[in-house]
């Protein structure tokens, strides 16, 4: 049985060892992130090298996807590292302090003191800790602390509600977009965006960079985000339900009904999904996952997620490959449950485009056949992903000549992305190497029904815009191949 839901797994200081990142793509990662707020360039192109090397030897396409730090409002360091905040204790946060005590602490974005007044409510360290603003003074936040706890160097701040007017993106995030578009990675993710304008801007850099075909990200995790869900759909090739930032900003109650609000918003848009934070986050230190962790990642399944996410679990944690082992199980199971529905809501619909109506018509003849499995001979991956979007229980085997393409399509829920040479430009030969490659795989046998999609005339570059209905093994070998 094949996983549709595709994990992705953050890497770091626990999986940076060759041999453990070659034993987690086994356990089924698809997709690394590299998460930007760490390491320097050269980490990064180290570790995309590492991970191209480990899914080569697996056997086992992996996407890159680089995660850009964005604007994460921090406070600057103490002098002892850290210090300790008792409740309804004053303190400052001060735009020009250069090094914190016990009373006062830098902070990277000068401009915070304009962003705030009294009555805001401040949040530290992804809302551990809580400070309410009595008076703003120049550059200086009077807070009052309201929880308190200890506060080391270069924690997060959040404000209750969002608001904060940082831009999306960074000079730092520029370099690392040169870096990103130099190794070439599969997807770009952005965090904090607060509109369209914000992933305009992103892939305009990308552009500029030379990684333009990078799939792009946007990461919700801000008030104004949510409230610009659509315009930033429109602006992305999807979303990361970001739900650490997210709850900060929304309160943590609110962001189970967001999640599914924002999933669904996504998958009707044709946009891919990822949902993230604290998945399996007991899994940093024990070796199996809670009760709520497994209902939390079989809810994001049923939800209907592309992906799910591993942020410190496999990048510090002590259990990388068995916390991406425990969720493929858990994955698996809930998928079981998962009702295959055609969604009626789809008829309605007015599809605009070519490609869009044979994928549409290829799952709905694959459900109502029930063949074996939907094969999209795809250039750019577009239809497979239209096909991806309804759940009609056949698996689509996306057959590619381009490497690009099928890194992408590892993200894609429920398609199985392969690589085709399809040098040649007869179009029964092309049909007789997609049948020979899922023989091969042992995802049919002869006598089995495939649904199959393709684009006429070959080699012209236009979209898909034919369906067949091929029996394995009914047409002899081309004379190419005889
Ligand atoms: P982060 O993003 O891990 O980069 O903060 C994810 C989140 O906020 O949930
Ligand atoms: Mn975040």
């Amino acid at each position: 049985m094949s996983r549709h839901t595709k994990i992705v797994a953050t890497l770091g200081p626990a999986s940076s060892d060759p041999q453990v990142l070659e034993r987690m793509v086994h356990a089924g990662v698809d997709v690394v992130r590299m998460n930007f707020s760490h390491g320097k360039a050269e980490d990064h192109i180290a570790r995309a090298n590492a991970i191209r090397e480990a899914s080569a030897l697996v056997g086992r396409p992996v996407g890159i996807l680089a995660d850009l730090q964005g604007p994460k409002i921090r406070i600057g360091k103490f002098a002892d590292g850290r210090i300790t905040l008792e409740r309804d204790a004053a303190f400052i946060l001060d735009a020009r302090c250069e090094m914190g005590n016990a009373q006062r602490v830098g902070l990277d974005y000068k401009d915070l003191p304009k962003d705030v007044k009294p009555g805001d409510v401040l949040l530290l360290d992804d809302g551990r800790l809580k400070l309410t603003v009595q008076k703003v003074i120049g550059h200086e936040i009077h807070t009052a602390v309201k929880v308190g706890g200890e506060l080391s160097n270069n924690k997060g701040i959040n404000r209750q509600g969002g608001g904060l007017t940082a831009p999306a993106l960074t000079a730092k995030d520029m370099d690392d977009i040169r870096t990103a578009a130099q190794i070439g990675v599969d997807f770009v993710a952005v965090s904090f965006p607060k509109s369209a304008a914000d992933m305009y801007m992103a892939r305009q850099l990308m552009r500029a960079a030379g990684g333009g075909d990078a799939l792009l990200i946007a990461k919700i995790e801000r008030t104004e985000a949510v409230a610009n869900l659509e315009e930033i759909l429109d602006a992305s090739d999807g979303i990361m339900v970001a739900r650490g930032d997210l709850a900060v900003e929304v309160g943590d109650a609110a962001v189970p009904a967001l999640q599914k609000k924002m999933l669904r918003a996504a998958r009707d848009r044709n946009k891919l999904t990822i949902t993230a934070t604290q998945m399996m986050e007991s899994m940093i230190t024990s070796p199996v996952p809670t009760r709520a962790e497994v209902s939390d990642v079989a809810n994001a399944v049923l939800d209907g997620t592309d992906a799910v996410m591993l942020s410190a679990e496999t990048a510090s944690g002590k259990f990388p490959v068995e916390v991406v082992e425990a969720m493929s199980r858990v994955c698996l199971e809930a998928e079981k449950s998962n009702e295959v529905t055609l969604d009626r809501e789809v008829l309605n619909r007015v599809f605009t485009r070519i490609d869009q109506s044979i994928a549409m018509a290829a799952m709905w003849t694959a459900y109502h056949l029930n063949v074996k499995a939907i094969a999209s001979l795809t250039q750019t991956g577009s239809t497979a992903l239209w096909m991806s979007r309804l759940n009609c229980g056949v698996p689509i085997y996306a057959l590619t000549p381009e490497v690009r393409a099928r890194n992408q399509m590892t993200l894609y829920r429920e398609v199985y992305p392969l690589l085709m040479s399809q040098t040649h430009q007869d179009r029964d030969v092309l049909l007789w190497e997609a049948e020979q490659i899922l023989l091969d795989q042992g995802v049919v046998e002869y006598g089995d029904l495939i649904v199959l999609t393709i684009g006429e005339p070959i080699g012209a570059s236009g979209g898909t815009n034919t369906l067949k209905i091929v029996r394995v093994g009914d047409h002899q070998a081309p004379n190419a191949y005889a």
